[in-house]
């Protein structure tokens, strides 16, 4: 998360105003969760000391050095899946370095997530979310979201400047085609359906809002295999 100048003071940051919303209300950050807070000129791994009304305190753990991030930005939009797979696809899409994750409800989802304890998932991808961003030299722990409707997902799709959606009856575009178009793109949202894929209907609305529906080829893979192997693609082709 990014502060203003100012805000990094000794062994603690101070996150208020829009960042302390976007942090706490729609990130859902708890005290105790850890996040790589920069000014821009130091980077620091705190963690969530106090959430008072309308600001968090960090307290800085480590200072961060050097960099491993790509000017890219992914963000992951992934139909929940059950558990084991979602805690794969975000050890991997961290390694790779998407930035975003942001799982989704839809049509044919089969994980029903008021059942789930959703809340305790969240913190689970988290954890592990940090431990691959350790692992890899990641700088910056990939932002993850509690999950969210197919119709809020399409909503945050708009900050992108390219989002895609591989769906198995696409015939004509190709992820590499699309790809090899882009220009100057900084933001790539990659839309992924759960175990039962997309309906008719939502790949319409996905259309109506921009979203390209691509082929990733002849075979049908797996949902977590499709986060993890288009991640790479658009991590190889368009980020560094
Ligand atoms: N249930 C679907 C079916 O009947 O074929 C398969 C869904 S697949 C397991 C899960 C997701 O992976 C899809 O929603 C799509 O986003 C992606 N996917 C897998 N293989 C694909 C392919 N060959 N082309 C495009 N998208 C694919």
């Amino acid at each position: 998360i990014f502060v203003e100048k100012g805000k990094i003071k000794g062994k603690f940051a101070y996150v208020d105003g829009k960042d302390f919303h976007h942090l706490i209300h729609v990130l859902r950050y708890k005290v105790g969760d850890k996040i790589v807070v920069s000014d821009m000129a130091e980077e620091h791994l705190g963690r969530i000391e106090k959430i008072e009304k309308d600001r968090a305190i960090l307290f800085l753990e480590e200072k961060m050095e050097g960099n491993a991030e790509s000017p890219l930005e992914v963000f992951l939009f992934q139909g929940i899946l059950k558990a084991d797979k979602m805690d794969l696809i975000v050890q991997k899409c961290t390694e790779i370095g998407v930035k975003r994750i942001i799982p989704f409800v839809s049509e044919f989802s089969v994980v029903d997530i008021k059942r789930a304890n959703i809340d305790k998932k969240v913190e689970r991808w988290k954890k592990i979310s940090e431990e691959a961003c350790k692992q890899s030299g990641r700088n910056i722990i990939p932002e993850i979201s509690a999950p969210v409707s197919f119709k809020e997902a399409i909503e945050k799709a708009m900050e992108c400047d390219l989002a895609i959606i591989p769906y198995e009856k696409e015939e004509k575009k190709r992820l590499k085609e699309v790809l090899k178009d882009v220009e100057d793109a900084k933001k790539i949202g990659i839309f992924i359906g759960p175990e039962g894929g997309f309906s008719q209907k939502e790949i319409e609305k996905a259309i109506n809002n921009g979203i390209v529906p691509v082929t990733l080829g002849p075979r049908i893979l797996r949902a977590e295999t499709a986060a993890i192997a288009v991640s790479a693609i658009v991590m190889y082709q368009l980020g560094d």
